[in-house]
């Protein structure tokens, strides 16, 4: 399931939601409870990297990982 980030308008708290792609643009609410939020630009990640994010290296590894074309597997 995607996950979508939103950031809260009154305690400029960002959270994370998952939910399905056809609830994408439903509003959330913060977890301090509040409902002014906006959803910030997606970081979803539904397989396959997108690249181009330095700042999202992987952390830990993940597996899967052989397949990308270096290793000539399969
Ligand atoms: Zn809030």
């Amino acid at each position: 399931m995607p996950r979508y980030e939103f950031r809260c308008h009154e305690c400029t708290t960002t959270f994370e939601v998952d939910r399905p792609m056809a609830a994408a643009s439903d509003p959330a609410d913060c977890p301090h409870g509040h409902s002014d939020t906006v959803k910030l630009l997606s970081t979803v990640s539904l397989g396959g990297r997108a690249g181009g994010a330095p700042a999202m290296a992987p952390s830990g590894g993940g597996g899967g990982g052989c397949c990308g074309g270096a290793c000539g597997c399969g």
